[in-house]
């Protein structure tokens, strides 16, 4: 929250541009929306501070001529060097494909534990090295959003690790499109990144069937923040969704986060109730649905009298979710719905979900689980021909057509709560506005 001052500085900064620059910004943020979609942290990267040190150095030493002490490879590697952790990696074997001795990467290794765990490292964390002819001088690297880790040889051939916080900025970012073949594309291609598109859908599965109400010609807008390294000017991250809204066959849905006075932050409508319903309308994850598999190589199957359900065509092991707070009726083979769950959410709804591959650990009859738990995974078992989910919503036993079921609305904000609510909209709104779409070029200028 402390971070949202200069941010709205920056959006403010943004409108003062003259129409004309504003056009030549928007070409220019053309380019370099393009150049993001290659790499995303294209053109955001500043040389660090220890770089510009580096070339300095190169620039006025005079450097004597080198005796070759150790294999070349280490010899040519004496600038600072970037590898990214691959699967399987150690710290210390990664260090011995550097060149440097196992007793020096166990010394490494050592040090590091007085501030970090190196047996944390995650696959793509990326390793920062600077060797000389003796070895290594200084690595580091950044084990989560938070902080960097900076280890360094001391005169005396030592080393020592100290953990360094991250001045991180919160830039928002804006970013709409219309859908042509996908969502997923259609993201994609405005440069929604991926875990970005994970949180809207999710915000919106409890209203939106993802297989069946989404279609070429729907729109979507959302505000979302960038988390920008102050020293370096690299985004590192994003943080959360401010604000979602989608056009499915011209009605707008907008989704506003917000946190009430001691409740928990969710996700709002426009009129302040809570998105949150007793039955997911989308229990898979929606992201797999928008993606190019699905309706292209799937024959989709809606609510027929024949058939008591409707279809969700995802790839073979997608988890899918308890649609909502529930009892176990039972996980087991039921003829043509192959390895099915039945689930009872109270007296009158229960939910089915069949075709399963496998369930998932610990489901059985009697156990409790909650809205959004993995119950099973994808699959094609008993009558289907190809994999996919078929879910059946039960009224006192009997299939409804899901689609036609009208949940019952979650929290509703009232009084103070929902003044404080409309507060938050219209600061949003007014955020939104200043952003330009897709306006990759906001923080160059
Ligand atoms: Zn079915």
């Amino acid at each position: 929250m402390s971070l949202e001052r200069p941010i709205i500085v920056r959006g403010k900064r943004l409108v003062t541009h003259s129409r004309k620059s504003a056009l030549a910004l928007t070409v220019l943020g053309l380019f370099f929306v393009l150049a993001l979609a290659f790499d995303p942290t294209a053109g955001a990267r500043l040389p660090a501070p220890h770089e510009k040190a580096e070339i300095a150095a190169h620039e006025t030493e005079t450097v004597p001529p080198v005796v070759p002490a150790l294999p070349p490879a280490i010899a040519e590697t004496n600038k600072p060097h970037t590898v990214t952790v691959q699967s399987g990696d150690t710290m210390a074997v990664l260090l011995q494909h550097e060149g440097l001795s196992p007793t020096v990467a166990q010394s490494v290794v050592e040090s590091l534990k007085s501030t970090w765990d190196p047996r944390d490292l995650k696959i793509g964390q990326e390793i920062t090295l600077s060797l000389d002819d003796k070895g290594l001088t200084r690595l580091e690297t950044s084990p989560d959003l938070q902080r960097n880790v900076v280890l360094s040889r001391r005169p005396d051939g030592r080393y020592e690790a100290k953990a360094l916080s991250r001045d991180l900025i919160r830039v928002p970012w804006r970013v709409g499109g219309k859908i042509v073949t996908s969502l997923f594309d259609a993201a994609t291609q405005a440069g929604m990144p991926a875990a970005v598109l994970a949180d809207v859908i999710h915000a919106f599965s409890y209203d939106v069937d993802f297989q069946r109400e989404v279609q070429p010609g729907d729109s979507f807008e959302v505000m979302f923040e960038h988390l920008v390294e102050s020293k370096t000017g690299k985004v590192v991250g994003v943080g959360d969704v401010a604000y979602a809204s989608m056009t499915l066959s011209g009605k707008t849905m907008q989704l506003y986060r917000y946190t009430p006075n001691g409740g928990t932050t969710g996700y709002f409508n426009a009129g302040g109730s809570s998105v949150k319903k007793a039955l997911l309308r989308t229990p898979v994850d929606g992201a797999r649905i928008s993606s190019s598999f699905g309706s292209r190589s799937h024959p989709i199957l809606g609510y027929t009298r024949m058939h008591k359900g409707v279809d969700f065509a995802v790839p073979q092991g997608t988890p899918i979710m308890a649609s909502g707070d529930a009892t176990v009726v039972s996980a087991g083979w039921s003829n043509g719905f192959g390895n099915l769950v039945v689930l009872k959410h109270n007296a009158t709804y229960s939910t089915a979900y069949g075709h399963m591959s496998r369930f998932a650990k610990g489901i059985h009859a009697g156990q409790h689980v909650r809205q959004g738990e993995t119950i099973g995974y994808v699959g094609m078992t008993g009558l289907a021909t190809g994999p996919h989910l078929h879910y059946e919503v039960r009224v006192s036993g009997n299939a409804i057509n899901p689609l036609s079921i009208k949940m019952p609305v979650g929290q509703k904000l009232e009084g103070r709560e929902l003044a404080s609510f409309q507060k938050l909209q219209t600061s949003v709104a007014q955020r939104v506005a200043s952003l330009r779409p897709n306006s990759a070029v906001a923080t160059k200028n």
